[in-house]
């Protein structure tokens, strides 16, 4: 392809992502093909000579097309949301087209310093004292990978990356039985072993009992362990719930722990002043992670983790011997150091176009109208006799059942929403995920789609009134 078929074709691409956003709601929420569908209509072997654009183009529509879920439809309410929005995917555009590294400053100036001010500037969106310094990273389960090995080796004096794990004393690490399932993977990476986690009890708000912490660390410091890592979640994927940073922070404090706040989803809300309550006790922590790619308005990947201690950090990731890191200039960032891969895309970019496309107040508009809607369909759960709230509502996420007033046993009524929610998603006008709460099965469903509006809430919820009374009636 030349520079002259380039730029027609690319015309036609940008023609197609306007009609998709156009005509989004034509398309069903998740994909209905059966496993096997899509790898079937893919020829076996790669092209021995090069295809057209055209044909190439053909096959993305008839055959990768309908094996989408589309996560920018209005009625995805499943998992969280990914968000992407014009001035995101503009930006994606010209870094693609770029393409350079941000690997080390000299890779390119630019992509370093952009990314040391937009990080910045998203501190302080979020409140966050100025202690803290931000990164760019894919997601925010590497970066709470980065705060595990940067708490074993600031604990450790940088002896383990030297020297290795084994059979050396056990770190047990805690967290509450809400927090995010991928945090288990991160500490088998760390070589800290998943049976050194303490999974803490909750609270009847799902929240970590902050007492509770207190007496498995005693416990696990009598038994010689040594604890080394609190991971609070500022909105939990299950529910949204909200762990007391402060109450964390004084047992953080007291056995000195490195506390880390995985906030990769909720932590957008703290862009509205009367939400930063929740950052109370903050100061104490070590580092958080914040996901623009999830409720920022910014196309994945672009995790941001904030940290306090640059130097710990820089010397648990950096691989070059500090004589020559101390020959470049003070002044100069190399980002290679302060992340797992050596490879980086410019993701700063997009983040910048962002939050000045929008600004501060348009951002908050965006994550306030999610909340007002949420509040709105909380109201009208919490008003219909045939419907029960699974969980206190936090920010966006609403979990919730349908429980008939005429008598059903618990197993039937786990049974019936599983039902229900199977019939909703067949039907591909909406998307929502399950929820277990204290064995309680329900449906999970989160308002934080960049293109919502309380029409579509509307019409969700009528939908899932009908399909429940349509089920209700065939038992
Ligand atoms: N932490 C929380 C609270 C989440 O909700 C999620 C994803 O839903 C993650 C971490 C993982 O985020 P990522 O996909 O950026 O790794």
């Amino acid at each position: 392809m030349d520079n002259t078929e380039f730029r027609r074709v690319a015309h036609r691409f940008v023609e197609w992502i306007a009609d998709y956003y156009d005509n989004i709601e034509s398309y069903p929420v998740s994909s209905q093909v059966k496993p096997g569908e899509i790898l079937n209509k893919l020829k076996k072997s790669p092209p021995d000579v090069g295809e057209s654009i055209e044909d190439i183009f053909m096959d993305f529509e008839r055959t990768i097309v309908p094996g989408i879920t589309h996560w920018q439809h209005p009625h995805f309410y499943g998992t969280y949301p990914a968000q992407t929005t014009y001035p995101s995917l503009l930006a994606e555009m010209l870094t693609l087209a770029m393409s350079p590294q941000s690997t080390s400053w000299h890779c390119s100036p630019a992509a370093t310093e952009l990314e040391l001010r937009v990080t910045d500037w998203l501190r302080q969106i979020l409140s966050l004292p100025d202690t803290f310094t931000g990164t760019t990273q894919e997601s925010a389960s590497i970066s709470t990978l980065i705060a595990i090995l940067t708490a074993r080796e600031k604990w450790s004096e940088f002896h383990v990356n030297q020297k290795g794990l084994y059979k050396q004393k056990r770190f047990t690490i805690y967290t509450s039985e809400q927090s995010h399932p991928w945090i288990v993977k991160a500490i088998r990476i760390s070589g800290l072993g998943q049976d050194n986690i303490r999974y803490i009890e909750t609270n009847s708000d799902f929240e970590l009992d902050t007492k509770e912490l207190q007496v498995q660390i005693e416990k696990d410091k009598k038994q010689g362990c040594i604890p080394l890592m609190v991971i609070a979640t500022m909105g939990t994927q299950n529910t949204g719930a909200i762990d007391s940073l402060k109450k964390i922070g004084t047992v953080a404090r007291k056995f000195k722990l490195w506390m880390h706040v995985d906030a990769a989803y909720c932590g957008a809300a703290m862009v509205l002043p009367e939400h930063n309550h929740f950052l109370e006790g903050i100061k104490q922590a070590n580092s958080i992670v914040i996901d623009p790619h999830k409720w920022l308005l910014t196309s994945s990947e672009c995790s941001v983790y904030f940290v306090k201690d640059v130097k710990a950090l820089q010397k648990t990731l950096g691989m070059l011997p500090e004589y020559i890191n101390q020959k470049e200039d003070k002044k100069i960032v190399n980002y290679r150091d302060r992340s797992i891969s050596q490879g980086r895309r410019f993701r700063a970019l997009k983040l910048w176009f962002v939050l000045r496309e929008y600004g501060v107040q348009g951002i908050q508009r965006f994550i306030r109208n999610h909340l007002d809607l949420a509040e709105q369909l909380t109201d009208t759960i919490v008003r219909s006799p045939d419907f029960e709230l699974l969980a206190p509502v936090n920010f966006n996420v609403i979990c919730f059942r349908y429980v008939p007033t005429t008598k059903m046993s618990a197993i039937q009524v786990d049974s019936f929403n599983h039902q229900l929610l199977d019939r909703l998603n067949a039907s591909g006008k909406i998307y929502l995920t399950p929820v277990d709460l204290d064995n309680r099965y329900g449906l999970r469903l989160v308002i934080g789609q960049t293109w919502v509006t309380r029409d579509s809430i509307n019409a969700a919820w009528q939908r899932i009134v009908l399909t429940a009374q349509q089920l209700s009636g065939e038992m």
